[in-house]
């Protein structure tokens, strides 16, 4: 039976990703050597990072005094990087769900946190949107996909303070204005490589502005100086990062993922929306196209565990929701065709026909 893997990271690459960074892991370049066991300084490995560097800037338009980064340590090592790197007064931190909270949670050991606006009221199921972005604080940072709750910022907001975003979830879904940010970063494994990777985009001009000690691997300029290779970055997930930037220039790059994502997520909520037994749990002017999240109505939420067997029966992976939000979540990140999405809508139906 075919798999419709809709996890929420690591999550779905494209098959020829997969298959392409599985052979080299065999036989890397007809060097007869495994990917796995060259050195990052390898003759042959240098274009591997060069390129992907190349396309990460030609698929995002990203303008010139900007560095691409692939860094370890998760978006989860950014949120106390940022702060070293940033913040020499006071931040100010948009909360937006579990993610944003994270962030801003570390911020605070580095000086004034400042939390512009929060959506925990109800349980981050909106994007805040009257708040006023205080002109003194070094640097506004926002989450722009809230992968747990299925919301979403999907325009680039104007900032009269440097703008700081993590974008794992939803990098490469659309085309962004690089030039309204200081720093983007995220972790690779929800829409662009396997996991063990990181990547960061930083405008090169506002680093070195904070007064405190930055320890050599905590410091950007480390990294953009060195051109990611101070230390052993992480070969394997970056080469499959680079396989799947290839996939998706060839596939008509950002634009033509958001008009996918777009379509999936058109057919996705208006199921949603239309089905007797389900509602959706993100208001629907903050709806994220990447991780659509959905609960059962009151009056049928004893069918919880039914509908994820019978899902799970028919080839749909990873669609219950996060522990924080219950019910149903379906990650529809590049790779997921618009016929998965057919397929999980199909099971709906059915579903709701039993019913
Ligand atoms: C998954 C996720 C993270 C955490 O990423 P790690 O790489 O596991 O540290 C942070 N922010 C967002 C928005 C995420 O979706």
């Amino acid at each position: 039976m075919k798999k419709y893997n809709f996890n929420a990271g690591p999550s779905i690459l494209p098959r020829e990703v997969i298959e392409q960074t599985a052979a080299a892991c065999l036989d890397f370049d007809n060097s007869g050597l495994s990917l796995m066991e060259i050195s990052h300084r390898a003759k042959n490995f240098q274009p591997v990072v060069d390129e992907a560097v190349a396309l990460f800037k030609e698929l995002l338009n990203i303008p010139e005094g900007y560095s691409v980064l692939f860094l370890g340590g998760g978006a989860s090592l950014e949120f106390c990087m940022v702060p070293f790197n940033f913040l020499e007064k006071k931040a100010a931190y948009l909360n937006t769900g579990v993610w944003a909270t994270k962030a801003e949670k570390e911020a605070k050991a580095f000086g004034e946190v400042v939390e512009i606006a929060s959506s925990a009221d109800k349980n981050f199921t909106y994007i805040p949107k009257n708040f006023t972005i205080p002109t003194d604080a070094d640097y506004l940072h926002i989450t722009t996909n809230n992968t747990i709750y299925g919301t979403e910022i999907r325009e680039d907001i104007d900032s009269p303070i440097p703008l700081i975003a993590d974008m794992s979830s939803d990098i490469f879904s659309r085309p962004i204005d690089v030039s309204k940010y200081t720093m983007i970063y995220g972790g690779a494994q929800k829409n662009l490589a396997m996991a063990g990777l990181t990547f960061v985009i930083v405008k090169d001009d506002a680093l070195g502005k904070v007064s405190r000690h930055i320890p050599t691997m905590l410091d950007y300029r480390t990294h953009v100086k060195k051109g990611s290779m101070f230390n052993t970055p992480p070969v394997v997930p970056i080469y499959s990062a680079l396989m799947n930037l290839r996939y998706m220039k060839a596939h008509g790059g950002v634009k033509a993922m958001q008009e996918l994502a777009e379509k999936r997520a058109e057919i996705l909520y208006a199921e949603i929306d239309r089905n007797k037994l389900f509602v959706g749990t993100a208001e629907k002017d903050s709806r994220s196209l990447m991780n659509i999240t959905f609960v059962l109505k009151e009056e049928y939420k004893e069918l919880e565990k039914d509908f994820l067997d019978f899902a799970t029966s028919k080839g749909m992976v990873g669609v219950k929701g996060h522990r924080d939000v219950g019910g149903f979540r379906a990650s529809c990140y590049n790779a997921m065709s618009v016929e998965g999405v057919e397929a999980l809508v199909k099971c709906m139906q059915e579903f709701e026909a039993m019913h």
